[in-house]
């Protein structure tokens, strides 16, 4: 079977939010590498930041690699906290190493709250620095859940992605 030119990949998030200790076990939140100022944080092993595991897990999943929870198990101390930048760059990593130019991410966060429109550049930045790929090829928006479901009650945040991949010019 020959090689396929292209390939698609889905990674999909969600965390839910608690107050930051010593309230709860929320940790800061933070998406995308940007720190937001707000009441609650996701719960997590590492940082908790659901864009950059949803964005690794959408790399992975194109290239038929093991996911991110068995390439960073969550009772692993190392991952303890981690920046999930890491995660990214791993994901990064191997897609050089097997010959993948990333085409396009698109990304979409749902919360309720903070507002991400005026932290959106930043995040895209951030994504595309990690991956050395240009910001026009991350594309990222925000929704809410229409105040239903946990999602909607701030009490989760869910992020999806879909990328495509192409064999390394
Ligand atoms: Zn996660």
């Amino acid at each position: 079977m020959p090689q396929p030119a292209m390939r698609i990949g889905h990674g999909y998030d969600l965390h839910r939010l608690e107050p930051p200790a010593p309230q709860g076990p929320g940790r800061p939140f933070i998406l995308a590498g940007v720190l937001f100022e707000h009441p609650v944080g996701p719960v997590g092993h590492s940082d908790g930041d659901a864009v950059y595991h949803a964005v690794t897990d959408a790399i992975l999943g194109a290239m038929g690699q093991p996911d991110i929870g068995q390439l960073f198990p969550d009772n692993d101390p190392r991952w303890e906290g981690h920046d999930s930048r890491a995660f990214l760059l791993e994901a990064a990593r191997r897609l050089v190493s097997t010959g993948w130019v990333i085409l396009n991410l698109d990304i979409t966060v749902i919360c309720e709250r903070p507002k991400l429109s005026p932290c959106k550049v930043q995040m895209i930045a951030n994504i595309a620095m990690a991956l050395a790929i240009e910001p026009s090829q991350v594309n990222l928006k925000g929704k809410t859940h229409e105040k239903v479901d946990a999602v909607g009650e701030g009490r989760a945040i869910e992020v999806h992605v879909v990328t495509l991949i192409a064999r390394a010019p």
